[in-house]
């Protein structure tokens, strides 16, 4: 007699939550559903958007493969390039595992388009942490920009978070390049729209038409239908563990825009002469293509757990940005969490919802490239990679927290639950 099969159920051991945690979420969800499906209507344009240049393109197996050595007729890198360029609406790009991250490639940009004499002007207030050491308006000043005689000036948002345009309008006469920051970064400052970009390129262009205007792009691609590029913007740089890497591509980071400036740029990552010619891929194209392929969906899950963040944050009495309902420019929820201990609580237990290194602690520390300690939440794939469910924290008044990224929305939801239950663990956070 043959056998009978009978499986026996498994006892799959599930997160444990609080009742009132789970229904918390549910009615949050059931209150995104507007800007889920605004996030499913932009997923759809730009992956086709992203496939289309593909096809265009003509990426063959052959652009999987990799090369070794200097990397002369890398095919797999010069069509990288140009599905890059298409994507994002540029004459050119340079997409490069071997920028070692976001403030990377924006320093080859700034070194390779200012020369002494020049004057930088941020658009958008103090520009991202990082790059302060790099323009030389922190830290000894050594190699910086200033360093090798460029001059830096700033025009700041106005008292409600608006660009100054008037002012933006004074400034940017005499200028090379007029840098703008579409992302809040670490700061409690707003995020950017593509419209807001395009009023003050118009600034810029009608008081300067000769002034570069170059965008830090980081966290903002695939969020809108349009770029930067697309409304005037001379040159865009973002990193690829970020948007446009999905969480697959491993390490890297691209520079695109107008012919001429990435040229400048790629004699400043290689050497001039060689520019973009050289450079080997190793085994790094076939995630970066994979990544910009996956990209538009991922970032779409990404705002999904943005927009649920800011939801179920608010219904717990925690002041966010964007507001649950505002129209979004980036993958970053703001929280602000009243004190150093929910901050704490929040990250330790996003990490304890993480897919890697979910049995970690993590702790503030002195982070190279900050000013004041920084807790980061990240159990992520690739090491460091924001468009993976992270919180990152400097821990200063008034204690915000930056939650971003998500690879999926049910496991971005999932890390952000068991935020919530740690605080609620820790007596953080009463529920009722
Ligand atoms: C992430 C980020 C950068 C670059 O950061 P890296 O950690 O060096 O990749 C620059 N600007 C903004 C606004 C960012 O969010």
């Amino acid at each position: 007699m043959a056998e009978i099969f009978d499986p026996k159920p498994v006892e799959v051991k599930g997160f444990e939550f609080d009742e009132r945690i789970l229904k918390l979420a549910e009615k949050a969800e059931a209150e995104c559903s507007g800007a889920f499906a605004e996030a499913d209507r932009v997923a759809r344009q730009n992956g086709e958007r992203v496939l289309r240049a593909f096809i265009n393109n003509k990426v063959s197996a052959a652009c999987l493969g990799g090369t070794t050595g200097y990397g002369y007729d890398d095919i797999g890198r010069d069509t990288l390039d140009k599905v890059y360029a298409e994507v994002f609406g540029a004459e050119d790009a340079l997409v490069r595992h071997s920028f070692v991250s976001g403030t990377h490639a924006l320093t080859v940009a700034l070194f390779g388009i200012l020369r002494t004499g020049d004057k930088i002007v941020s658009l958008t207030g103090k520009p991202y942490d990082t790059l302060e050491e790099v323009i030389g308006i922190r830290g000894n000043g050594h190699g910086s920009l200033k360093d090798f005689g460029v001059e830096y000036d700033q025009v700041d948002f106005l008292p409600d978070g608006k660009p100054d345009l008037a002012e933006i309008f004074k400034k940017v006469r005499g200028a090379k390049v007029a840098y703008i920051q579409r992302s809040r970064g670490y700061a409690l400052r707003p995020t950017l729209t593509v419209d807001n970009i395009a009023e003050i390129v118009k600034s810029v262009k009608n008081a300067n038409p000769d002034a570069v205007v170059m965008v830090d792009n980081c966290y903002g691609e695939f969020v809108e239908t349009r770029e930067p590029l697309s409304v005037g913007a001379d040159l865009i740089i973002g990193s690829l563990i970020k948007n446009p890497g999905a969480g697959i591509a491993e390490t890297g980071g691209y520079i695109a825009g107008k012919k001429e400036l990435v040229e400048l740029c790629s004699y400043r990552m290689t050497c001039v002469g060689m520019g973009k010619e050289v450079g080997c891929t190793l085994n790094q194209n076939k995630p970066m293509y994979q990544g910009l392929f996956f990209a538009p969906e991922v970032v779409s899950n990404a705002v999904k757990t943005a927009a649920f963040t800011a939801k179920i944050m608010s219904m717990l009495g925690f002041e966010c940005l964007p507001k649950p309902e505002e129209k979004r420019g980036d993958i970053i929820t703001t929280v602000l969490m009243k004190n150093a201990e929910n901050l704490v609580a929040f990250c330790q237990g996003v990490q304890k919802g993480s897919p890697i290194d979910s049995y970690v602690t993590p702790e503030p520390w002195d982070m190279p490239g900050y000013d004041s300690k920084v807790i980061m939440a990240a159990g992520a794939f690739n090491m460091g990679a924001s468009i993976e469910l992270s919180a990152d924290a400097p821990l200063r008044e008034p204690f915000a927290a930056y939650v971003q990224g998500g690879l999926t929305f049910p496991t971005g939801r999932m890390g952000i639950l068991t935020a919530i239950q740690e605080m609620y663990d820790k007596h953080c956070i009463r529920l009722i």
